[in-house]
C-alpha cells in the first residue's frame, strides 16, 4: 500500500517499515540530534529488505551519525564567518546566498548545514531581517547573482516566493537568481505551474539547481516536476554529493548523470562530501572521486560531466578538484602532454614526427 505520511521521527520510520523495531532506541538518539524527514515518495523508493539501500542511506538516520571526527565542524564551509547580515552569506565578490528558511522537505543525513536546518533550529527570516538583507544586496552593486538556499527555498509558498522574486526584480545590478532545491525530487507535487511562475523575476534570469544523488530519485513524478519548471522557461542544473554506498561507483554515477540529462537537467556540480558532524561513514576519499571522474570522462557524453568540487573548509569557497588531463612537458617552449579519454598521451603541439 502506498505510504501517505511523511516520517518525522524514529517511531514513524519503524511504523512505516523503513527501520527495524530493534533499532528504535538508537535512532531516537540520532533523531534527537539531527532532524528527520522522509517524504512518502522517497520512502516508497526504499527497499527495507536491502540493508545497504542507497535511498535509505541518504535519509534514514544511522547510529554512525553520533560519531564525530576531529576534523568535522558545525559550519564546515564557513557560512557564519561570511555573513555580514542575517540571512546573507557573501563569500565571493559577485554573488551572495540568501537563506530565507531553515527547514526542508527531507533531511539528508550528510547535510553540510545539518546544525542549522530543521525544526527548532534557526528561525525563518523575519520581515525586518529580509528587509535588511535586501538593503545589503541593494548597497553592494558588485552583486550580480543572488542564490536562494537554506534550508530549501521551495518549501515556501508561491505567494512568498513571488514577493521575494519581485523584490529581486527591483535591484538593477542583480541579473541572475539561482534557487537550490531538493523539492522537485522529495515532494514533486509542490512544483505546481503557479509555483513555477512565481520563480520568474522581471528582467532577471532564473536558474533552478536540483539536488539529486541517485538515479532512482528521478521518478516519473520528479521528472514531471522538473519538466514543469523547464516548460515555464526556467533552465535546470543539478548538484549531487559524492556519497559512499550511494553513488560512488561508475555505473551509478553514469546512470545518474544520464538520467539528469535525459530530463533536460545539466549536471553542474559533483560535491566532495563536506566535513559535517557525524558524516564520515558517507564520505569517500578525494582520490576515489578523481578516479570516478576519470571513468565518467571515458564513458559518457560531455553533457553528462559535472565539475567535481570541494568547498574548502573555513569558508574559502569552492575549487574544482577533478583530475587533470594536461601536464607541462617543456614549460619554456609552451609544450604540453595531454591525456585522451582512453588514457593515451599526446604532445601538444604535436612534434614534427606527428606526436
Ligand atoms: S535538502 Fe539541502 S539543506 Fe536540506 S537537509 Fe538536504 S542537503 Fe541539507
Amino acid at each position: 500500500m502506498p505510504r501517505v505520511l511523511t516520517c518525522r521521527s524514529a517511531a514513524d520510520l519503524v511504523a512505516a517499515g523503513l527501520a527495524p523495531p530493534e533499532a528504535l532506541m538508537e535512532l531516537e538518539r540520532v533523531a534527537a540530534r539531527y532532524a528527520v524527514s522522509v517524504t512518502p515518495g522517497l520512502g516508497e523508493l526504499i527497499d527495507p529488505a536491502d540493508r545497504h539501500d542507497p535511498i535509505a542511506r541518504q535519509f534514514v538516520p544511522d547510529p554512525a551519525e553520533l560519531d564525530r571526527q576531529a576534523e568535522e565542524t558545525a559550519d564546515p564551509i564557513g557560512d557564519d564567518a561570511n555573513s555580514p547580515v542575517e540571512g546573507i552569506v557573501h563569500r565571493y565578490p559577485d554573488r551572495v546566498l540568501l537563506k530565507l528558511a531553515h527547514v526542508c522537505a527531507v533531511y539528508c543525513r550528510f547535510c553540510f548545514r545539518r546544525e542549522m536546518v530543521g525544526p527548532g533550529r534557526r528561525r525563518a527570516l523575519s520581515g525586518a531581517a529580509l528587509a535588511a538583507a535586501f538593503g545589503y544586496i541593494r548597497d553592494h552593486r558588485e552583486i550580480w547573482e543572488v542564490i536562494l538556499t537554506g534550508g530549501d527555498p521551495l518549501i515556501l509558498s508561491a505567494r512568498r516566493l513571488r514577493e521575494v522574486m519581485g523584490a529581486l526584480g527591483l535591484v538593477d545590478h542583480v541579473k541572475v537568481a539561482r534557487i537550490h532545491t531538493r523539492v522537485p525530487i522529495a515532494a514533486p507535487a509542490r512544483i505546481t505551474p503557479t509555483l513555477a511562475r512565481a520563480l520568474k523575476s522581471f528582467g532577471k534570469a532564473t536558474y533552478v539547481v536540483v539536488h539529486a544523488n541517485h538515479p532512482r530519485e528521478l521518478t516519473p513524478a520528479a521528472r514531471a516536476a522538473c519538466a514543469r519548471l523547464i516548460d515555464a522557461g526556467i533552465p535546470l542544473l543539478s548538484q549531487s554529493v559524492l556519497l559512499r554506498g550511494v553513488n560512488d561507483d561508475p555505473a551509478t554515477l553514469t546512470a545518474l548523470m544520464r538520467s539528469l540529462v535525459e530530463s533536460r537537467i545539466k549536471p553542474y556540480y559533483l560535491h566532495q562530501g563536506d566535513l559535517a558532524p557525524g558524516t564520515s561513514h558517507l564520505r569517500t576519499t578525494i582520490a576515489h572521486g578523481q578516479a570516478l571522474m576519470r571513468e565518467l570522462h571515458g564513458r559518457v557524453s560531455g553533457l553528462c560531466q559535472p565539475a567535481y568540487v570541494l568547498d574548502i573548509p573555513g569558508g574559502h569557497g569552492k575549487s574544482p578538484i577533478g583530475p587533470s588531463y594536461i601536464s607541462s612537458a617543456a614549460p619554456a617552449e609552451g609544450r604540453f602532454e595531454v591525456e585522451d579519454f582512453k588514457g593515451g598521451r599526446h604532445s601538444y603541439p604535436p612534434d614534427a614526427a606527428g606526436e
